[in-house]
């Protein structure tokens, strides 16, 4: 057979989508397995959004739209920059993509040559290096620990910036940790990167509504408004708009930034779905109370969920003031042995012996680039997520 080409061999499927098809392999199986691996909202998409959408396809609004997207939908994100995070962009400053995944990548592709770095503070949303990968940079990963909230520090990006970084990965409320940066910390951060003219900051504002304990979200773009010229906004209508399965998206940055991406969009996706940018009109227009609606019911699982893994023997985690994932620290468990008499060497061991011996799918911070922790999503309902809990809780109590 044919030799594949090396880059196909380099970049992993994602590990988060590998542990849920598990999961569901194991439930399908007869195993009754609870899912606290799962990366998207379990609400379903708003009915207005939803009745946007289906009203497009009756009006026949079902052929290809401009490769940077839809006109009025451009407008409308334009609309909510402004009007949400105090953004001022013009419709050719923004291009949608079909989910943040291709738009990611065709941002580093945009300002990342072969073999410059790309900072990732960690831990990081699984996707960044291996979209940093196929885009022919070299990911450079920050360890920022429970310490700082899972924060980068000014000093720690300092330290990673060389003459070879060509961008910066900034997302917040940031996946697995939920950790927000404030306006102080992003400031801060955009003080080092004056020094450094050369280096991009690519943003993932992606849970920006999925925010408790009246947390405010900034955008980098807006409290680093001293290098806006040099932040390329990303964000996406799956998580905050519960709109996963639409796959849809868009950056805002300087016109020849969002020339470039777009270009190389047309490339990539052709167009984003037209059905899916008429519903997301209706998503940034329409009636928003659905966004704090869903953050009372998942406020109150987050609670239970911190609540609980400090009570397991063990375990320790901070109270994370977005997103829908608790980031747990399982230092006091690795060189340990299970009930079952599994050696926990490192948190895939303690992930493993949890899905096998206490039928429950969590996902190891060894893919989010921070050891030893595994997060907890509690994207499911109060009852199981209850009964995960006491399964993570009885499973500690059988650790020798
Ligand atoms: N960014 C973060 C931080 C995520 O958690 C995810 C999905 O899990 C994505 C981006 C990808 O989202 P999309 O559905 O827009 O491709």
């Amino acid at each position: 057979m044919s030799e594949l080409a090396q880059r196909a061999s380099k970049i992993k499927p994602s590990p988060t989508i590998a542990m849920n098809k598990r999961a569901a392999d194991m439930a399908r199986a007869g195993r009754d397995v609870i899912a606290l691996s799962l990366g998207e909202p379990d609400f379903h998409t708003p009915e207005n959004v939803k009745a946007a959408g289906i009203a497009a396809i009756q009006r026949n609004f079902t052929k290809y739209t401009n490769s940077e997207g839809f006109g009025p939908l451009k407008k409308a994100v334009a609309g909510k920059l402004q009007r949400q995070n105090g953004l001022n962009f013009t419709e050719d400053q923004i291009v949608i993509g079909s989910g943040s995944k291709t738009v990611f990548l065709a941002a580093f592709w945009t300002v990342v040559d072969p073999g410059r770095e790309v900072v990732i503070p960690a831990p990081y949303w699984v996707s960044y290096p291996d979209l940093v990968e196929l885009a022919g940079g070299t990911p450079v990963i920050v360890p920022c620990g429970q310490s700082t909230g899972f924060k980068l520090t000014p000093n720690d990006l300092e330290r990673a910036t060389t003459p070879k970084t060509r961008a910066v990965v900034f997302n917040s409320p940031n996946n697995p940790s939920g950790a927000v940066y404030s306006e102080k910390e992003i400031r801060d951060l955009a003080a080092v990167l004056e020094k450094h003219p050369q280096v991009w900051v690519i943003t993932d504002e992606l849970y920006e509504h999925i925010v408790y304990d009246n947390t405010r979200v900034v955008y980098f773009a807006k409290a680093a408004s001293g290098i806006a010229d040099r932040v390329i906004t990303v964000c996406g209508f799956s998580k905050s708009y519960v709109m996963t399965g639409w796959r849809l998206s868009f950056a805002a940055a300087s016109r020849p930034a969002i020339k470039a991406i777009g270009d190389i969009l047309s490339q990539i996706h052709g167009a984003p779905s037209s059905i899916a940018q008429a519903a997301a009109i209706e998503a940034l227009e329409g009636d928003q109370s659905f966004i704090e609606k869903n953050q009372i019911v998942f406020k109150e699982r987050r609670d239970l969920v911190v609540e609980r893994a400090n009570r397991t023997p063990g375990l320790h985690a901070l109270k994370p003031p977005g997103a829908f994932y608790v980031y747990v620290n399982c230092a006091k468990w690795i060189g340990r042995v299970s009930a079952s008499g599994r050696r926990l060497a490192n948190d895939v061991d303690v992930v493993e012996a949890l899905l096998e011996e206490a039928e429950i799918a969590t996902v190891p911070g060894e893919v989010f680039g921070l050891s030893p922790f595994f997060r907890i999503s509690y994207a499911l309902e109060m009852d199981r997520l209850r009964q995960g809990m006491d399964r993570l809780e009885k499973f500690a109590r059988g650790i020798q």
